[in-house]
């Protein structure tokens, strides 16, 4: 193993390159950083990847469409959107990942997200490449036949760049069932051709079951065997979720089914507390509220009188043995570690991608907390996703046990490889487990196929 030092210097000088080579996207250098900070080490040891320039070359896209999306919204004013497709690397399998709506969607963002894909994807064994797309849309308020429009405009430029052997895009933040009917509805149209392109699909037409479950389950499998492995569990635990979308929800379920006690969920508005902890009554009140009623969180805190409600606040101040991020990129800090970890928190594990900054995670490892970052954390929807499209591909269906008993041992492969590339010194290092092994599977495809 290369000295730390000589470590740092090579990692210095690496991020300096690809800042210069990409002013201006944060959230990318923060992502790649992430990364190249624990797999530095391990490639200065190995020269066929440093021969072959492998970092050098996993951090560019193979390629970016970007691409304008013109609608008219219901009171006939037209509309022109930003919109991108992301195909990071497809070493191990056809480009896939998901598409997010939200007005914050930059190609930055854009470009970490599908970075991240690239090593989520391999981890789960299944032969998947990295890709992401999105659009700076904003879908809040927006009516039915308005993301109808959205969508089709979309997919009639975005069609041609995909396929199910090609590019497979699926849900992330803003899009979820029924925006996946709208452009896969417009898919079959353009292209006459009935496949599971997309995944994430309604049950009527090729998807699969516990797909929706799936991050947020998975999220919690991942940490239960964080938990296992050191003869614990999350029986009995206070656990702080922050978001209300499919990841949390399930996340909340899964606690539910584990013995656990939810006490939070948080929206863009704030952030509820409920000391009595969110039962499965009040879990379906949350998932009605969130994916049929579309409102916000604080009306929680009206329905129920044991709850409060922190107005633009995010949950991290509460007490909790188990954190769980589920909501977006950097809503968890360096004082938020802090105060989690003043607070006794155990175990941190990411269901929503890069939710911790670069300083909350180190704090997180420096305290010895078992933090399972995104990549491996959050991997369980990208893995149903697999699932989806090998059931397309042999025409039939899993039924839910089957594809959740999948999903468990998916998870608990993923924990074993985080173990075997992260321990030492009797610990387990996840974020650099991960990251190794992720790189491992890419790097060494990439290197099969020479210079390309
Ligand atoms: N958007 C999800 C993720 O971040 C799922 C991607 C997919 O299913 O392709 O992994």
């Amino acid at each position: 193993m290369a000295g730390s030092k000589a470590v740092q210097k090579e990692v210095k000088e690496f991020m300096t390159g690809l800042k210069r080579r990409n002013p201006h996207e944060g959230e990318f250098h923060q992502a790649v950083q992430e990364l190249v900070e624990t797999v530095m080490p391990y490639y200065l040891d190995h020269d066929q990847f440093r021969k072959w320039r492998i970092l050098e070359r996993m951090t560019e896209p193979d390629r970016v469409v970007m691409f304008r999306v013109t609608w008219s919204d219901d009171t006939g004013t037209i509309r022109a959107n930003k919109a991108w497709r992301v195909q990071f690397n497809n070493a191990i399998g056809p480009y896939k990942g998901g598409m997010r709506f939200h007005p914050s969607v930059t190609l930055s963002v854009l470009k970490f997200l599908g970075f991240e894909q690239c090593f989520k994807n391999a981890l789960t064994g299944l032969p998947m490449g990295g890709a992401k797309g999105g659009s700076n849309f904003n879908p809040k308020g927006r009516s039915d036949l308005e993301i109808m429009r959205f969508c089709h405009s979309l997919m009639t430029e975005l069609f041609r760049h995909i396929g199910e052997s090609k590019d497979v895009p699926a849900g992330d933040i803003g899009v979820g069932a029924r925006e996946i009917g709208y452009m896969f509805g417009q898919y079959k149209r353009l292209e006459n051709n009935f496949v599971g392109v997309l995944t994430g699909k309604g049950l009527e037409y090729g998807g699969s079951l516990i797909r929706k479950e799936a991050t947020g389950y998975g999220t919690v499998y991942f940490a239960q065997n964080m938990l296992n492995h050191i003869d614990d569990s999350v029986e009995g635990k206070d656990v702080v979720v922050s978001g209300s979308g499919n990841v949390a929800t399930y996340a909340i379920e899964k606690v539910l089914h584990y013995g656990g006690k939810p006490l939070t969920a948080s929206d863009s508005g704030g952030s509820i507390y409920d000391p009595d902890g969110i039962d499965e009554e009040k879990l379906e009140f949350i998932k009605q509220l969130k994916e049929v009623r579309r409102g916000r969180i604080s009306e929680y805190a009206e329905k129920y009188s044991s709850a409060k409600y922190l107005e633009g606040k995010r949950p991290w101040g509460v007490k909790c043995d188990i954190a769980l991020p589920c909501a977006t990129q950097n809503e968890l800090n360096a004082d938020d570690a802090k105060e989690l970890i003043d607070n006794g928190v155990r175990v941190v594990a990411e269901g929503a991608n890069m939710p911790s900054t670069l300083e909350a995670v180190h704090h997180f490892l420096d305290a010895g907390v078992l933090f399972g970052p995104a990549k491996a954390a959050n991997a369980g929807g990208v893995a149903v996703s697999g699932l989806e499209q090998s059931q397309n591909s042999l025409r039939i269906s899993w039924d839910a046990e089957e594809v959740d008993g999948r999903l468990q041992n998916i998870m608990k492969d993923i924990h074993a490889k985080c173990v075997k590339y992260g321990e030492g010194d009797g610990k387990v290092n996840y974020v650099a487990g991960a990251n190794i092994a992720g790189f491992e599977k890419v790097a060494a495809a990439m290197v099969a196929y020479g210079v390309v």
